[in-house]
């Protein structure tokens, strides 16, 4: 049984997830509270995620790694529940500046308990962003949450570090609920096209990319490698839809919080769709989505990059009553439509 309204703290809320999170959160009659120190988003989001849904959020401007900060706001919004996605995430830019990685994600994760603990009222339900990383080169596929973690790069690493933080703290107070959940590809967008991901700089990830090349902002995809081990030789991945991805976390956070089984103890899953796609059955989907071309060129494998991965959802089909529904036109499409709307402001 879903609990009663909550308020719902999401750290990082202005971020992509974090953004499509909140509107569904809203949506489903929760209290939604944003905060953000938008390192890598929008200040005005708030305007954007009220023109979707009609409602106000509160939008505050701050670090995770404020302690004092996240504890004031905890208690001044009497929040029962946070859902962490703050924190850094490119791949190639941990290797470069590791430390910063560290220090948002491990030090701020740390913080964000701190506050929670001290808090008056101490809410001790989180949800965790944690990425498929964690799982490495695959030894076996579909991956299910048993598959061994092994992170190649700094990024992952937060990630496990504060996986391993969350299930020491789990076991040390059994009165913690902790939802951690392990994402594959998110892409896709709102339906409105209002709110989507825009990177900062040169796209790290495919669809951004891709759709970049579509609309005609850089020249061509460049296609990292045609001869891995799978149908077409191109990497294949577990995109998911961010609208399912949010929806992942409302049941989680019901999960959680369930009026007749709350959960308590540390819980981890995969949020994906179960099935890969090929960078090249990707570029197809969005030409076919967009009726433009995404003119492509074959260059090298991208260091640290495997053949495949996608993922096991049947742990959190049995246990969150959660599958994603949206299927690869409906990513593509919405994806060409917030690209449309970035670029021209329509
Ligand atoms: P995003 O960069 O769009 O959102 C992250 C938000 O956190 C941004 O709004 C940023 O300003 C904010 N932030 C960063 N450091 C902060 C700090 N110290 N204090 C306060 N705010 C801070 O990223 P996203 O794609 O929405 O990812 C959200 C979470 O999901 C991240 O933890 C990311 O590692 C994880 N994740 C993302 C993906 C993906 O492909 N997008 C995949 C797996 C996991
Ligand atoms: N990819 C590509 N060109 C790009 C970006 C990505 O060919 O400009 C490929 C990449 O090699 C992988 C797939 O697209 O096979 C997804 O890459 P992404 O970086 O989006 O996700 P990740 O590799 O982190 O799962």
């Amino acid at each position: 049984m879903s609990p009663a309204s909550l308020n719902i703290l999401l750290t990082g809320g202005s971020g992509y997830i974090g953004s499509h999170t909140a509107v569904v959160l809203q949506q489903a009659g929760h209290r939604v509270f944003i905060y953000d120190n938008f390192c890598n988003s929008d200040p005005a989001v708030g305007h954007t995620l009220q023109a979707i849904t009609g409602h106000p959020f509160t939008v505050i401007e701050g670090d995770v790694r404020d302690t004092a900060l996240l504890q004031q706001t905890l208690g001044e919004n009497a929040i029962d529940a946070v859902i962490h996605f703050a924190g850094l995430k490119a791949v190639g830019e941990s290797a470069i500046i590791p430390i910063d990685y560290y220090a948002n994600n491990v030090q701020g994760t740390i913080s964000l308990l701190q506050a929670m603990q001290a808090a008056s009222h101490q809410p001790k339900t989180l949800v965790f962003s944690s990425s498929a990383t964690v799982y490495g080169d695959p030894q076996y596929l579909p991956i299910d949450e048993s598959h061994p973690t092994a992170a190649t790069n700094p990024y992952g690493r937060t990630k496990l570090h504060i996986e391993e933080i969350l299930t020491d703290l789990s076991k040390a107070d059994a009165s913690w609920r902790i939802a951690c959940l392990r994402y594959f590809n998110p892409v896709g967008a709102h339906p409105s096209g209002l709110i989507g991901e825009n990177p900062n700089g040169l796209p790290n990830n495919l669809m951004p990319f891709v759709a970049q090349v579509a609309v005609g902002k850089l020249k061509e995809l460049n296609v990292f490698g045609n001869d891995y081990e799978t149908p077409d030789g191109t990497g294949v991945r577990d995109y998911i839809h961010v609208m399912d991805l949010a929806e992942g976390h409302l049941a989680a956070v019901s999960y959680l919080n369930d009026a007749v089984q709350a959960h308590q103890g540390m819980h981890t899953f995969n949020l994906g769709t179960g099935r890969g796609y090929s960078v090249m059955e990707m570029v197809q989907a969005f030409e076919a989505a967009s009726g433009k071309s995404v003119p492509f060129h074959i260059a090298p494998r991208r260091a640290g990059d495997i053949a495949s991965c996608y993922a096991s959802t049947a742990l959190a089909t049995r246990e969150l009553g959660w599958s994603a529904k949206r299927d690869l036109k409906d990513m593509c499409e919405s994806s060409w439509r917030f690209q449309q709307h970035t670029n021209t402001g329509a």
